[in-house]
């Protein structure tokens, strides 16, 4: 349900909404926005609510709303969400694009890759300590020693990381390295862990669970706003279907849906859901085509090298390639990549 004010409410009387909301044993959510100010108002709501939320002074309507989710959907905020990780904006309307490599490996490989994504216009650079493994034999990551190198990466790049969280009891921690927090598919219900980063207020990136509709996904994603962590970003990654040719199908058609449906950032993932490095330019523009506001991409020094995901990484060569073509796409498209923020511009200070 919201509580849609009316134009010329007075910050006092939205308050005393917010106030009664609280008193009749529900959770209030404002959003203030440029033409009017709404409060949403969250719980099992009850059909009288209406009416005694309608009589408070400055109130225009109060409304049902008919999304199971309500907080990520348009019909709660209409106004487009940008996340904002020092001078970047996501969601603004310019492309951002993250890049690095599946896992962190050895700190001359993270460096030289970090260099190379850096060199060639990425915003972010990404990198996996904690790596969620389908069988426990595999690389499971470096842990708090994968923090430090991505760390020294920042330090040496300018470059923000962002950096995936597995366990509830590790969010301080990589909080500490990480300016945006990743929540893998396989994460996609663990609800304690999506109410924990809900808690924080770094930016979120919520990678669509492998088997979620998108109503799912929605849903994954209201786990951490009805937290109060406004800052989520959606990551579409591919979906399973019967199709094995491929690692994953990339779900093109949930772009443009939830772009209509949410207010969040929506950004595409064509390394996991091709799993093929020579399909990832091609999805990727796809995907920025059909209004992804950016990429996250797999790239490694050497593929051959990688502890994960070698397969789909990109060498530093074809992401440059990819980088030249979104450049061209997105000066196409009205939506150009996002300048680059100054310390990523100044040149890296010698080691
Ligand atoms: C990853 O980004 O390396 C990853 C494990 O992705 P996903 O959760 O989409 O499989
Ligand atoms: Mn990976």
């Amino acid at each position: 349900m919201i509580v849609v004010m009316q134009t010329d409410a007075t910050e006092a009387q939205i308050l005393r909404v917010q106030k009664r909301i609280r008193e009749l044993g529900f959770k209030d959510h404002p959003i203030r926005g440029v033409e009017r100010s709404v409060v949403a108002v969250l719980g099992q709501v009850f059909p009288e609510l209406v009416d005694e939320l309608s009589v408070l002074d400055g109130v225009d309507t109060v409304i049902r709303v008919s999304r199971s989710y309500k907080l990520a959907s348009r019909e709660v905020n209409p106004y487009d969400t940008v996340v904002r990780v020092g001078g970047l904006e996501i969601g603004s309307g310019k492309l951002v694009v993250m890049a690095g490599q599946c896992s962190v490996d050895t700190e001359e490989y993270v460096l030289a890759t970090a260099q190379a994504v850096r060199e060639a216009g990425a915003h972010v650079l990404r990198g996996g300590a904690f790596k969620p493994r389908t069988s426990p034999h595999s690389f499971e990551g470096h842990g708090q020693k994968g923090l430090k190198i991505l760390a020294k990466a920042k330090t040496k790049t300018g470059l923000p990381i962002i950096t995936e969280v597995l366990d509830p009891r590790d969010v301080d921690a990589v909080c500490q390295t990480a300016d945006i927090l990743q929540i893998g598919s396989r994460n996609g219900q663990n609800f304690p862990l999506l109410k924990e980063v809900g808690r924080i207020d770094k930016p979120v990136l919520l990678k669509r669970g492998m088997w979620a509709t998108v109503e799912e996904w929605l849903l994954a994603a209201e786990h951490i706003l009805s937290q109060g962590n406004r800052n989520v970003i959606l990551c579409e990654r591919g979906i399973r279907t019967f199709e094995t040719a491929t690692r994953f199908t990339f779900d093109v058609n949930a772009i443009p849906l939830v772009k209509r449906e949410s207010h969040l950032p929506v950004i595409a993932d064509p390394s996991h859901s091709t799993g093929r490095w020579y399909l990832v330019e091609p999805v990727a523009l796809a995907a920025v085509a059909a209004g992804a506001d950016g990429l996250l991409v797999e790239v490694h020094q050497s593929p051959d090298h990688a502890l994960s995901d070698g397969a789909q990484s990109l060498t530093p060569d074809n992401f440059a390639r990819l980088m030249e073509r979104l450049r061209g796409l997105g000066e196409a498209l009205g939506r150009p990549l996002h300048p680059l923020a100054e310390q990523q511009a100044a040149p890296a200070k010698a080691s």
